[in-house]
């Protein structure tokens, strides 16, 4: 296979939600306040898409994944309608996985179990840490308590399937304090956790609560045990890491995530949403508005239409390649893209292998946990 040879995979479908109940001060993603009437004409414009998308021809799919924003501020019978609008329009595996974002504050047991009736079987919920301090500082709407009775609440709906975020290197946090979180959402026992390194923007407001406030965040060797130590303690609990952020029990990855990070295709809808299909890369218009507008009017939503090179699907291959833990196949890429990856960048990636960054497994190249910390440094190496 060449880099113009179709990917016979099945598709990743991504619904975007832009609202929110409040803006959390650190946010940089699309989003905006939640209003009714906006979201009523919002589903509606979702629907069309997806349906016009099935126009071409019914092809697979076989994880839808509702990200936002907040898609648990959408009712459940709405969210029936998304997911019966994706099988009309395109060939779902009766086995799909359907995940949706939820943030504590917004599910009590019966909306989870109307979620999981209307076809979604797998959640993950944005609580980001388990100390109350730490939420207020990050302007969450949840305490630690809603947090962990959605997690009951979820398992009485009947799901088998939670994915939890949390955020480490939060402002005032120490080590031992993160370590509290990373215990607590063991104790839990989720399937699958996401651990992201807090970034503050240059316009967060959160910058500003911060000067104001005298919070800082610890020094960069403390993120960096944070990092190793919260994955020794995840290993023990038989999460496995998988990802450079991402942990989950043996068989529980991120289905609809790993087509990012694996070279597969995927469809975004709604605003602000990518597509990647045969090496096309997509991006649909940002404000919401304008969104509704392109829909409403007969017309694409894609701002942005873009055939990549080769040499771009080749470099975003091995960024995303390189940040699972079982790293790089270095056979996969020569067939796909003719390139022999370690003939290309033996010679700069050595002083990476001679650091313990990067590790040459056979076919494989994969970074040390060491490098993953690191990731940006060696991965520099592709550009
Ligand atoms: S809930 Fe999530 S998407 Fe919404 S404002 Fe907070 S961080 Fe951003």
């Amino acid at each position: 296979m060449n880099a113009g040879t179709r990917n016979l995979e099945p598709l990743g479908l991504y619904i975007h939600i832009p609202f929110c109940s409040a803006i959390c001060n650190y946010c940089n993603f699309n989003r905006g306040l939640f209003d009714a009437l906006q979201k009523a004409r919002y589903v509606q414009a979702l629907l069309s898409e997806i349906t016009r998308a099935g126009e071409a021809g019914k092809v697979s799919a076989d994880t839808i994944y509702f990200g936002g924003g907040t898609p648990s501020l959408l009712e459940p019978a709405e969210v029936a309608r998304i997911i019966d609008a994706c099988r009309e329009a395109f060939d779902v595996a009766s086995g799909a996985e359907v995940t949706l974002e939820a943030n504590p504050e917004s599910v009590d047991e019966a909306r989870l179990a109307a979620f999981r009736h209307a076809g979604v079987n797998r959640l993950s919920f944005g609580v980001q840490s388990f100390r109350e301090e730490e939420l207020r500082r990050l302007s969450r709407l949840h305490t630690v308590e809603r947090a962990t009775l959605a997690v009951t609440e979820a398992r009485r709906a009947g799901f088998d399937n939670l994915s939890l975020d949390l955020m480490m290197w939060l402002p005032e946090q120490r080590l031992d304090q993160w370590l509290r979180s990373v215990d607590a959402a063991i104790a839990l026992g989720p399937e699958h956790l996401s651990l992201y390194l807090l970034e503050v923007y240059p316009n967060a407001p959160l910058r500003e609560d911060m000067a104001r406030a005298r919070w800082s965040q610890a020094p960069d060797d403390d993120a960096a045990s944070m990092y190793m130590e919260a994955m020794e303690r995840l290993d023990a609990a038989g999460l496995e890491q998988y990802e450079i952020s991402n942990v989950a029990k043996p068989g529980r990855q991120s289905r609809h995530n790993l087509k990012y990070w694996t070279d597969g295709e995927w469809l975004g809808f709604g605003c602000g949403a990518h597509s990647t299909r045969d090496g096309v890369r997509t991006k649909n218009v940002s404000a919401t508005e304008d969104y509704l507008a392109c829909i409403a009017g007969g017309l694409t939503a894609a701002l942005e239409i873009r055939r990549m090179s080769g040499d771009e699907r080749l470099g975003d291959a091995l960024f995303t390649g390189l940040r699972l833990a079982e790293g790089l196949n270095l056979e996969a890429i020569r067939e796909r893209y003719g390139v022999d990856v370690w003939q290309r960048y033996g010679a700069e990636l050595a002083d990476h292998v001679d650091a313990g960054l990067v590790r040459r497994e056979g076919n494989r190249l994969r970074l040390t946990r060491q490098g993953m910390l690191l990731a940006h440094e060696v991965m520099a190496v592709f550009v």
